[in-house]
C-alpha cells in the first residue's frame, strides 16, 4: 500500500482579470479548476500539459506560494491551509523548489556559497564555519567542489547554476521538490546530467517529486506516474507505462502524437489539433476540449465529463468509453 504525502481536494485557483479598454469589464480566468490529486511518499509525478494550462499556478498552490480559491491540500495528513507563524515555516522546509531558468532564479550578486547556504541563515539552523562545511558538502553531493563556493551565478555554466539552485532546494532535507521545468532552459547534452542527478538525490536523499514540464519526453524518462492538465483541470492520470502505452483522452493522444518514436520501425501519426485554445476567461462549456476534439460527440458541447478510473488507477475525463 503506498503512503500518500500530498492529497489535494477540489483546489481552485481564480484569478480576476480587468478586460479591455474598449469593455472594461471584468473577467475571471480559471486557473485551476477543481483539481484531486495524490502524490505518493518516493515517486515522480509528471504533471505536463501546455502552458498556460494551469500546473504552474497549481505548483505554487502547494507551495503556499498562492491562496486558494477553494479546496484543500493535505499535507502528511494535516490542512496546510490552516497553516501560520511556526507551522508555516516548518512546511516550507518540507517543500522546495526548482526553478526553470537557473540564472534569473539565483541573486546574481552573491556568490554560490551565499546562495545555498541562505536557507540555513534564514530558518536559523546553522552559521560561521558549520554552515559552511554543510555548504561544500551539499556542493559535492550535486557534482560541484568546494573551490567554487566564493564565485558567482555569472562565472558558471548554465548546467553548474541549475546545479547550485538544486542544492538549495535540497539543503533543509525536504520530503517533496516541485521542480517547474527543471532542465528546459538547459542544452539537451546538459539535460541528461541533471536528471540522473535529480534521480541520484531521490534515492539519497528519499525525495518525492512533483515534475511539472511541457516535454513528455523528458516526463517519460523521470516519471513514475503522469498527471495531463488541461485549461486548469486533470484530464489523465496514470502509471508511466499504462499512460505512454495506451493514452485515453483526446487532448493526451495529441500531445504524444507529437513525441518522437526512437525505434526507426514504429510509426506515430501525428495529431493536428484544430481551433484555437480557448481562453481561460471564457473556457466553453461541457468538455472545455470539445472546440478541438477530433472526437467530440454532442455530449460533449454540454456535460463536463468527470475524472474516472477505468481500472488499475488510470483515471480519465472523456465521454469515450475506449
Ligand atoms: Fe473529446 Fe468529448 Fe472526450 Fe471531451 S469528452 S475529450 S470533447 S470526446
Amino acid at each position: 500500500m503506498r503512503s500518500v504525502l500530498l492529497d489535494i481536494r477540489g483546489l481552485k485557483k481564480y484569478f480576476t482579470v480587468q478586460g479591455g479598454f474598449l469593455s472594461g469589464r471584468r473577467g475571471m480566468v480559471k486557473a485551476v479548476d477543481g483539481v484531486d490529486l495524490q502524490i505518493f511518499r518516493g515517486e515522480t509525478l509528471g504533471l505536463v500539459g501546455e502552458s498556460g494550462c494551469g500546473k504552474t499556478t497549481l505548483g505554487r498552490l502547494i507551495m503556499g506560494l498562492e491562496d486558494p480559491t477553494d479546496g484543500k491540500i493535505f499535507f502528511e495528513g494535516k490542512d496546510i491551509l490552516e497553516y501560520s507563524g511556526k507551522n508555516l515555516k516548518g512546511y516550507s522546509r518540507k517543500v522546495q523548489l526548482i526553478f526553470q531558468d537557473p540564472y534569473s532564479s539565483l541573486n546574481p550578486r552573491k556568490s554560490a556559497g551565499n546562495i545555498i547556504g541562505e536557507p540555513f541563515i534564514v530558518h536559523k539552523l546553522a552559521s560561521g564555519k558549520e554552515k559552511e562545511d554543510e555548504v561544500a558538502r551539499l556542493m559535492e553531493v550535486v557534482g560541484l567542489s568546494r573551490e567554487q563556493m566564493g564565485r558567482y551565478p555569472h562565472e558558471f555554466s548554465g548546467g553548474q547554476r541549475q546545479r547550485i539552485g538544486i542544492a538549495r532546494a535540497i539543503a533543509l532535507r525536504p520530503k517533496l521538490i516541485i521542480a517547474d521545468e527543471p532542465v528546459s532552459a538547459l542544452d539537451v547534452s546538459i539535460q541528461a546530467q541533471i536528471l540522473n542527478l535529480l534521480r541520484d538525490l531521490q534515492r539519497d536523499f528519499d525525495l518525492t517529486y512533483l515534475f511539472v514540464s511541457h516535454d513528455l519526453s523528458v516526463v517519460e524518462h523521470v516519471s513514475d506516474r503522469i498527471a495531463v492538465m488541461y485549461l486548469g483541470k486533470i484530464v489523465e492520470l496514470a502509471e508511466r507505462k499504462t499512460f505512454y502505452g495506451n493514452p485515453l483522452h483526446p487532448y493526451a493522444r495529441v500531445l504524444l502524437s507529437a513525441v518522437p518514436v526512437p525505434d526507426p520501425e514504429r510509426k506515430r501519426e501525428r495529431i493536428i489539433l484544430s481551433g484555437d485554445v480557448p481562453s481561460p476567461t471564457d473556457p466553453p462549456a461541457g468538455c472545455s476540449f470539445h472546440p478541438r476534439c477530433p472526437r467530440k460527440m454532442d455530449i460533449c458541447d454540454e456535460v463536463e465529463p468527470k475524472l474516472i478510473d477505468r481500472g488499475g488507477g488510470h483515471y480519465v475525463a472523456c465521454h469515450l468509453k475506449s
